[in-house]
């Protein structure tokens, strides 16, 4: 993707060298990000610096500007910090991201290291299906050979197996878990793929862990052949470019529309909503429309997908006991505590209740199985958690479906102006915004104005300022799963927060909290960045 830069790009170690490579942090860095190529990150953190003193001078986001239009002033203001003129000068246009690019489906627990596999593999089994029957009935088999990080890392992740399901046809959406768990437990087992005349038969095998180290177009590289002997029938090179992205040699980036309300910042959407009086709900729909070229329909058809893979994410959570994949040896929780909240009093209740959701998804997530990325794969139990939360309330279909646009909405300021990426923000950019996220869907789906949706966004996010990621074992189970249901409860806290005070007196604005974080981010120790060189990571020793 050409506008995709790496923060790391170590073959050998992972997604994108960080040493726990199982969260869907690990990856490319989206160019619009604060880690643009034209920001240093020196010379972002002396803006951000510069926009929350000018921010605090001139009066907390009351200005009605985003915290970063204030950065000449408070440049002349801050002793010290040169102005810099062509970080002010420089516009990253509006943002472009899509429902389909932020909410993704497929295998946990990584992004980059099973869910990007599979989405491949289908790809491949997509493409051959479509081939002439004469071509396919020379076929004696597939295989696919992992490179690079794929190659190094892939073993623990699964992505084996997960490329293996793909390649049998399985849909990254709605792949059943059992099939993925079969796979896994039976590594000799023959399943058969049918492409057109033909029936093949495949086992983990053909799945081939290959070099990790060589010039690769890609730290995570794949080719898929389909082979008639030692004949190659056809032949295609992908790459697993992060954030369960896939693109293949030949990618040409789609083409996008432009948005009909253009934003950056929070305070730009705002003025839509209050001083034009467009509905939130509204202002989405028809920017994602004009962005993607979808219909109405599609986009709603779309959510309703997501929000049936959330919910039966948690459901089988709710219902299966079982010790997580991995050295820690967790034992998952989501099933006990469902039994256990009867005794707990009204607000122990709600709180088990919401949490054993997000324990349910987290844990899913930890098992391989398939998951919605919110915005991230080692976040997914938030959002599914929310939903179906609302859910039990009865909330109807299209207020949900508003909530998923509103907190969409959330997650893109927050990837255009700070990160979702816990190698470069902690874990204040992966449960910190997905709680943000979720915060927002509830006031949304609600029927809150906007303003209370901001704020409880606000709210939940600045709960989460400073979190860092520390994965034990450099597996996302601990503290990554109870950091999914604390992030629901809160969401739901900020939530209550923000719809009961008086929303013309908060002070402090949602776009000066995501230039907090993107500040925080900027000046946190890379040993509390997803490296699992910190923190948890090495107080922890496991037997
Ligand atoms: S601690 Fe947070 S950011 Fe780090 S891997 Fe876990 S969920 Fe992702």
């Amino acid at each position: 993707m050409k506008n995709l830069t790496y923060s790391k790009n170590d073959p050998e170690n992972g997604c994108d060298s960080c040493s726990s490579k199982t969260c869907d942090s690990c990856g490319p860095v989206p160019s619009d990000n604060l880690f643009h190529p034209v920001f240093s990150r020196r010379n972002f953190g002396r803006t951000v610096l510069a926009a929350s003193a000018g921010a605090l001078l001139i009066g907390c986001g009351k200005s009605g500007k985003p915290a970063g239009e204030a950065v000449a002033k408070a440049d002349s203001l801050a002793a010290g910090i040169t102005p810099d003129p062509i970080l002010v000068q420089e516009s990253k246009g509006p943002i472009l991201t899509l429902l389909s690019e932020f909410y993704k489906m497929g295998p946990g627990p990584s992004s980059s290291h099973t869910m990007g596999p599979m989405r491949i593999t289908y790809d491949f089994y997509q493409r051959i299906s479509k081939l002439p029957a004469e071509q396919l009935n020379k076929a004696t088999g597939l295989k696919v050979h992992l490179f690079g990080s794929l190659s190094a890392t892939g073993k623990g992740h699964g992505t084996d197996r997960a490329s293996l399901a793909g390649l049998l046809g399985k849909s990254p959406a709605d792949c059943p878990p059992q099939f993925l768990d079969d796979l896994a437990t039976n590594p000799d087992k023959s399943y058969p793929v049918t492409l057109g005349p033909k029936t093949l038969n495949l086992t983990l095998k053909d799945i081939i862990f290959d070099a990790t180290k060589g010039d690769f177009h890609h730290p995570n590289t794949m080719t898929c052949k389909l082979l008639a002997g030692p004949e190659v029938l056809y032949e295609l090179e992908y790459y697993s470019v992060g954030g369960g992205f896939i693109e293949w040699k030949g990618y040409v980036i789609p083409e996008k529309g432009q948005p009909k309300y253009p934003y950056q910042h929070a305070n730009e959407l705002k003025k839509y909503l209050i001083d034009d009086n467009i509905p939130l709900g509204k202002l989405l729909l028809e920017n994602e429309m004009a962005i993607s070229g979808k219909s109405e329909k599609e986009i709603w058809e779309f959510l309703d997908q997501v929000a049936e893979v959330m919910i039966r994410g948690v459901e089988i959570g709710l219902t299966v006991e079982s010790v997580l994949p991995g050295p820690i040896k967790l034992h998952s929780k989501a099933a006990g505590m469902q039994l256990m909240k009867v005794n707990k009093g009204e607000a122990g209740r709600a709180i088990t209740t919401v949490a054993s959701y997000g324990f349910a998804m987290g844990e899913e997530n930890a098992r391989g199985h398939i998951i919605v990325t919110a915005p991230t794969a080692g976040s997914a139990g938030i959002i599914p958690a929310v939903l179906k939360s609302l859910r039990d309330i009865k909330v109807p279909t299209q207020k949900i479906r508003e909530g998923f646009l509103a907190a969409a909405a959330i997650g893109y300021l927050c990837k255009h102006n700070a990160t979702l990426s816990g190698a470069e923000g902690g874990c204040q950019a992966e449960v910190g915004v997905g709680s943000s996220m979720g915060a927002a869907m509830i006031a949304q789906a609600r029927g809150e104005g906007p303003k209370v949706v901001s704020n409880a966004a606000e709210s939940a996010l600045e709960a989460h300022l400073g979190m860092t990621c520390d994965p034990v074992a450099g597996y996302v189970q601990v503290p990554c799963i109870e950091r999914c249901a604390y992030g629901a409860v809160k969401a739901w806290t900020a939530y209550c927060i923000a719809s009961e005070e008086n929303p013309q007196e908060r002070r402090v604005d949602l776009d000066t909290t995501i230039a907090a974080m993107a500040l925080t981010a900027k000046e946190m120790n890379s040993k509390y960045k997803e490296t699992s060189e910190g923190g948890l990571a090495v107080s922890v020793v496991l037997c």
